[in-house]
């Protein structure tokens, strides 16, 4: 039997080789989930998230936070500023810039607070998007289905997670 790391690097992987191929396959699985009751989608989703993340590590990828800078907003800022004992205003400069939607993010990517072994310096302290991320589960996939086809590309999690609930409903 390979080791329990190896079995997660797997999934990281097979999606790096599949994510092109398969983009269209997924596109056409999601507009195909459109027509599922959200709360029948959402409730397996919640478990298939849970079966996905129990499989895969993120601090094998943290893929999310080397390429999409997330959304800080003003609770957020503050609360992290206090962390590093810094004035909100000092954090936002240093930290943040506006994106092309208007909102404030981190700016640069990876992620100014990515360590070198892929944790997160401010981890008890990230911003709410963060914590969100992927929304896969909590009932909400079924509110995302534009953003899911766009992680699919970004976050073997998504990826997975959209493969395994196509199998279960629609096969
Ligand atoms: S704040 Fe932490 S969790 Fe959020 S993107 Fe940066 S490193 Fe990742
Ligand atoms: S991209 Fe997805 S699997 Fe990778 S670290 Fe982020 S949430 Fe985890």
């Amino acid at each position: 039997m390979k080791p329990l790391n190896l079995l997660f690097m797997n999934l990281i992987e097979d999606w790096k080789r599949r994510k092109k191929t398969t983009k269209k396959h997924h596109q056409k699985l999601i507009n195909r989930l459109k027509r599922e009751t959200p709360k029948k989608l959402n409730a397996l989703a919640d478990t298939v998230h849970e079966e996905v993340f129990n499989e895969l590590d993120c601090l094998d990828c943290a893929n999310c936070c080397t390429s999409i800078p997330p959304i800080v907003n003003r609770t957020d800022a503050s609360r992290i500023a206090k962390h590093l004992g810094m004035k909100s205003a000092q954090f936002q400069a240093q930290y943040l810039r506006q994106d092309e939607d208007g909102d404030m993010v981190m700016n640069t990517s990876p992620c100014p607070f990515l360590q070198t072994d892929h944790t997160c310096l401010i981890y008890e302290y990230r911003p709410k998007a963060c914590r969100k991320y992927p929304h896969t589960d909590n009932f909400e996939f079924a509110n995302h289905f534009k953003l899911h086809q766009q992680n699919t590309m970004y976050c073997p999690a998504v990826f997975h997670i959209l493969e395994r609930i196509g199998e279960r409903l629609l096969f």
